[in-house]
């Protein structure tokens, strides 16, 4: 019969001796038959020195007894394979994929074989690799916290003015594109000077607050809502025409004017706020300041007329 490949001692030879991996035999006792040539790469030792000494003499006690229940598998008749990794003599790690088969003689188990492959680096890269990860996202967590401190007011946690300036600005061309109406409503705490005068500054933080949350409280998901100074607060309305920017503003007055904040543990005070409304129905193109200063002036007038009060000029 011919066969395709004559698989006789001397090629069986050439395979083991050019193999990247280890392949070594061993009989019953563990004491060592075979080491190819690779084998020196990683246990540092050469055929002539290994033939005859233990496994546990040439890799270690930690490697011998990391694979002896697979040796004794394989005494036992079996092919096994596995993944493992020891400290090798001279103390560096081995990390490896290795195959144990019998040596059968007729029908005896009379040693077993190993063809070992080492992952060492393969390990250490996929390391490295989940260390560069997980140092990335602490970067990106790092760096998500600082967009978020440069963007927010750090006593009310809303918006900045910086902010405003930049997110008013894509959505007031968004709003020029698509011809919506766009709106703002400027907000201005009454007689906040003598709250701070008579109760004290951190009273006054407190008013503050409160009245942050009312206007969050106040708005839909799309509005944003900005600390544009001290005691003065702006709201920016995409796709939103007077009628429902009045709505807003209302609500968002009596709304302060029902609330009382708790301040030097016991005393409750009670405060106001002006309000004015600027809308543009048709948006022109570099016409935001406008629309800002607008508001500004509507809220000039509402302290005019008595403060408490919300004013939008009739158009
Ligand atoms: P009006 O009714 O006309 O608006 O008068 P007002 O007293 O509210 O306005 P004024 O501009 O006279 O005073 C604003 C005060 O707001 C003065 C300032 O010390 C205070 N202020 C500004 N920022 C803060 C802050 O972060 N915390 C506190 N507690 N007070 C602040
Ligand atoms: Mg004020
Ligand atoms: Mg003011």
């Amino acid at each position: 019969m011919t066969t395709l490949f004559d698989f006789n001692n001397r090629a069986f030879k050439a395979f083991v001796e050019s193999a990247p991996v280890l392949c070594l035999a061993a009989d019953r006792d563990f004491i060592t038959t075979y080491v190819n040539p690779f084998y020196k790469k990683i246990h540092n030792i050469t055929l002539d020195e290994a033939v005859g000494k233990h496994i546990k003499d040439i890799i270690g006690e930690e490697g011998f007894n990391d694979n002896l229940d697979y040796y004794r598998k394989t005494l036992a008749g079996n092919i096994v394979e596995r993944h493992g990794s020891f400290h090798k003599l001279d103390g560096s790690i081995h990390h490896y994929h290795a195959t144990y088969a019998p040596i059968w003689k007729e029908d005896e188990v009379v040693g077993i074989t190993g063809v070992v492959l080492d992952i060492t680096s393969e390990i250490e890269i996929e390391f490295t690799n989940k260390q560069l990860t997980a140092i990335n996202e602490e970067f990106e967590k790092a760096q998500s916290e600082l967009t978020k401190l440069a963007s927010t007011d750090p006593l009310t946690n809303l918006y900045n003015r910086r902010y405003f300036t930049e997110i008013s600005e894509s959505i007031y061309k968004l709003a020029v594109r698509e011809k919506e109406p766009v709106s703002i409503v400027m907000i201005d705490i009454d007689n906040f000077k003598p709250i701070n005068d008579t109760y004290g500054h951190k009273a006054g933080d407190l008013v503050l607050i409160k009245l942050s949350q009312i206007l969050t409280d106040a708005v839909r998901k799309s509005d944003v809502v900005c600390r544009f100074g001290g005691e003065e607060f702006i709201i920016l309305l995409p796709k939103t025409g007077k009628p429902y920017a009045k709505v807003v503003a209302e609500n968002v007055r009596t709304n302060i004017e029902a609330n009382t904040v708790e301040v030097n543990n016991d005393v409750a005070i009670n405060f106001t706020a002006s309000l004015g409304i600027s809308t543009f129905m048709q948006p022109e193109p570099e016409q935001l300041e406008r629309l800002i200063n607008e508001a500004d002036e509507a809220l000039y007038r509402a302290k005019e007329l008595g403060k408490n009060q919300v004013f939008y000029e009739d158009q």
